[in-house]
């Protein structure tokens, strides 16, 4: 008997009829002879809500074991209204809470990380001939406390609750068949991928392309698990995440993400010295704030030197604040801040073997008129940090430079 896990996503599950629509497309499933644990997000709009509810309160300093107890409540409300439409057309069923279902996490409330999954209660159900549907985005931190996995989550859930139980397959049911070649909400001509490596959607998602969680991506590597993203509102293929050996036909270029959630900081002046990089980003890694682009420019005196550097949005008042605190043994100037920048990132295995490719990009953008700000590059990408205004420009002009408008 096939065993599979399936995701739905907020827009697959945002009302009652969609959760009807979802416990169809399950019990043909089942009907057909396989084994589902289904795997849900929250009603779309509703983890939004359950964030701002907590900002409105306290922005600034709220427990996160508090935020976590309100945001993981909407997975909650679809799981059981699943297993009820499920049991109301002849489909036994129950819901399972991510303790429920055995699914331990670190303590990194708001952004944890599982660290263990219980398969005994997921696989008891299965076998008694029930479809086990599972509260994404959530698990059980030490100290018994509900904790979440950061935004876009369940997908995470989905690929590690596949992995634990040994699924077949790991469905992730979407709003878009498939994974495209850039945000098909943006690039209009972006074409869906039959086929992408492990390594590609890795990077891609890195880069802001939030069809798949991060993380989920990284899981599925890790332990093998055959991903792959589709409709829940057709019956098309979707994409298969695979390896690069099961690629046929590789393009250079087989992706382009962006991301809006970026922050540049400058900092004036600093000593050109040794030890002057550990001084400025000890500080920010202690406080757990993540540095992505860094560019160091020389200026003309040969003496003082200035630092530019991107954090996520979220962090750049932190950034700024951990900064101010250690003026005094940094050694800077001021500090400059610009949160109106985005990323834009071209991703593929083909570069390896490709030259040319930062080029076209730099080139491209040129062409637009459109500033590049800040470099970084890794064996399968080159991204750049522009003026946010640009992104969708920046996004269409590279998508017809490599070529990959469709039709
Ligand atoms: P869900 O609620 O099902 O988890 P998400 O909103 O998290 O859905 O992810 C799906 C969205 O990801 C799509 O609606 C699309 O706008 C966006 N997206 C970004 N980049 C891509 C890409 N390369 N291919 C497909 N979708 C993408
Ligand atoms: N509901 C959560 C979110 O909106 C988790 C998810 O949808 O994957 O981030
Ligand atoms: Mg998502």
């Amino acid at each position: 008997m096939t065993l599979v896990v399936q995701k739905y996503g907020g827009t697959s599950v945002a009302d009652l009829e969609r959760i009807r629509h979802v416990a169809g497309r399950v019990a043909r499933d089942v009907r057909a002879g396989e084994r589902v644990c289904v795997v849900l997000s929250a009603m779309a709009g509703e983890t939004n809500k359950l964030v701002g509810w907590v900002d409105g309160l306290d922005p600034a300093n709220y427990d996160p074991a508090e935020y976590d107890v309100v945001v993981s409540s909407g997975e909650q409300v679809t799981v059981g209204l699943l297993a009820i439409a499920l049991q109301s057309i002849g489909v036994p069923a129950r819901s399972f809470t991510g303790w429920q279902a055995g699914v331990a996490t670190d303590g990194a409330h708001g952004k944890a990380r599982i660290t263990g999954i219980d398969k005994a209660p997921i696989l008891a159900a299965l076998e008694a001939g029930k479809v086990a549907v599972v509260a994404g985005f959530q698990g059980l931190a030490p100290g018994d406390r509900l904790a979440t996995l950061g935004r876009g989550g369940s997908d995470t859930s989905a690929v590690a609750l596949a992995a634990a139980i040994g699924a077949d397959r790991c469905d992730i049911f979407t709003d878009v068949d498939g994974v495209y070649t850039s945000d098909p909400r943006i690039v209009t001509k972006a074409r869906k991928l039959d086929r992408i490596t492990y390594e590609e959607m890795l990077e891609l998602a890195s880069q802001g392309a939030k069809v798949l969680q991060t993380r989920s991506v990284a899981l599925a590597m890790a332990h093998k698990v055959k991903v792959q993203v589709l409709s829940s509102f057709s019956d098309e293929p979707g994409t298969l995440v695979v390896d690069e050996d099961d690629i046929v036909e590789q393009q250079v270029v087989s992706g382009i993400a962006y991301s809006r959630d970026e922050a540049r900081l400058t900092v004036l002046g600093v000593r050109d010295r040794p030890g002057i990089a550990a001084a400025v980003f000890g500080p920010l890694a202690a406080a757990g704030i993540n540095v992505d682009m860094i560019v160091q420019s020389v200026s003309r005196d040969g003496v003082n030197a200035n630092m530019t550097f991107t954090v996520t949005r979220s962090d750049l008042k932190r950034a700024q604040a951990v900064l101010a605190e250690h003026q005094a043994t940094i050694g800077f100037g001021e500090i400059l801040v610009d949160d109106d920048v985005s990323k834009v990132s071209v991703v593929g295995v083909g570069m390896r073997s490709h030259a040319g490719i930062a080029h076209t990009m730099f080139q491209t953008l040129a062409d637009k008129g459109i500033n590049i700000q800040a470099i970084s590059t890794s064996e399968i990408k080159v991204s750049v940090l522009i003026d946010e205004a640009y992104t969708e420009l920046a996004l269409r002009a590279l998508h017809t430079a490599y070529g990959l408008d469709g039709s």
